[in-house]
């Protein structure tokens, strides 16, 4: 027997992620009501996946769900603010129950984690397509904003950049390491883990953040042109896993580390007088991030390797070299 849309939203999304107490009305009227603190404002985000270019098609039900809300709690981890509420507009080719089970099931363990209620959205048919809207708030003008970067400020990055694309690449039959190592990089990439806490803490220390979704290199180059600089950035400097090295190589790991997608790390920059209260208040080794460069006056972004700039196109290095000017 088919489900209706009425007992498929009782059944998988009602009590889906964290119970709240700031949630006035969730899931089951017209609209949901929220009740926000007082002093803090509101920090909202949306993100859509469409099958097939935002996951591949097939991807396991549990990741697809944990994923649209990740890249959404990715955001609000670069804003430094702490996520509450969730909407999902959904839209689906059937009412398959072992999928939306498996898919509610992987949306909710993250929910759960970071303490987030779904309290409403919009159920659909059609080609497979997640939207999940995310709202949380942060102290009144406290929020890492792109743009507050400046000339001389550090510039690090949280995690280990590259991992997720090559977990992509595992999923999609373009690359086939050892089996451990494979496994490592997928779950990199099918269950990527917002950095939130990470996020909150900045707001002591960070002048500037973004969150790593489309490659390093071109979302450092965004925080440093939304900050009026550029950036520069150290090759031997950039963070890259054991297993992304086994798999590529140490030159083509770092390659990926800077060009590579959906890591949903944090690049963030740092007032050089703010440099060493970070590091001892958040010890790199313990929050797991690295400096990796320095926003600099003339625009652009650039890497340099043993004091030679390197060139790079959108799809990876360039296979050329030029002199540092
Ligand atoms: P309406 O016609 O008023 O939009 P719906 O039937 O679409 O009502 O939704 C009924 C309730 O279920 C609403 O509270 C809505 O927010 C919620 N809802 C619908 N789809 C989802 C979903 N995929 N996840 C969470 N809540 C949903
Ligand atoms: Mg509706």
């Amino acid at each position: 027997m088919p489900l209706s849309e009425f007992d498929l939203i009782e059944r998988y999304f009602r009590a889906c992620g964290a119970r709240r107490a700031d949630v006035r009305l969730g899931v089951g009227d017209d609209a949901a009501i929220l009740e926000c603190p007082a002093g803090a404002e509101l920090v909202a985000a949306v993100d859509t996946l469409v099958a097939g270019v935002h996951f591949p098609q097939g991807s396991p039900p549990a990741s697809i769900g944990h994923r649209a809300l990740a890249v959404n709690l990715s955001d609000l981890a670069a804003m430094g603010a702490r996520p509450a509420w969730a909407l999902l507009a959904l839209t689906l080719p059937e009412a398959d129950e072992s999928w939306l089970s498996e898919f509610a099931a992987g949306m909710a363990a993250l929910a759960r984690a970071h303490e987030v209620a779904l309290v409403g959205g919009d159920t659909t048919s059609g080609p497979l397509c997640v939207t999940v809207q995310v709202l949380g708030h942060v102290p009144r003008s406290a929020a890492l904003l792109r743009s507050s970067g400046r000339a001389g400020d550090a510039i690090f990055v949280s995690g280990a950049p590259g991992d997720a694309a090559a977990g992509l690449a595992i999923e999609q039959g373009r690359l086939a390491p050892a089996n451990e190592t494979a496994a490592y990089l997928r779950e990199r990439f099918l269950y990527p883990a917002p950095r939130l806490a990470l996020g909150e803490r900045l707001l002591r220390y960070a002048s500037a953040c973004i969150d790593v979704s489309d490659g390093l290199l071109g979302d450092a180059a965004k925080l440093a042109r939304a900050s009026g600089c550029g950036v520069q950035i150290e090759y031997e400097q950039l963070p890259v896993s054991e297993p992304l090295v086994r798999a590529l190589g140490a030159d083509r790991a770092r390659e990926l580390a800077l060009t590579g997608g959906d890591d949903y790390e944090l690049c963030f920059s740092v007032r050089p007088a703010q440099v060493g209260r970070l590091l001892a208040d958040l010890p790199p080794e313990r929050w797991g991030y690295a400096r990796i460069g320095t926003l600099r006056e003339s625009a652009g972004a650039e890497v340099l390797r043993g004091g030679a700039v390197m060139s790079f196109s959108h799809s990876g290095y360039d296979h050329f070299m030029r002199s540092a000017t």
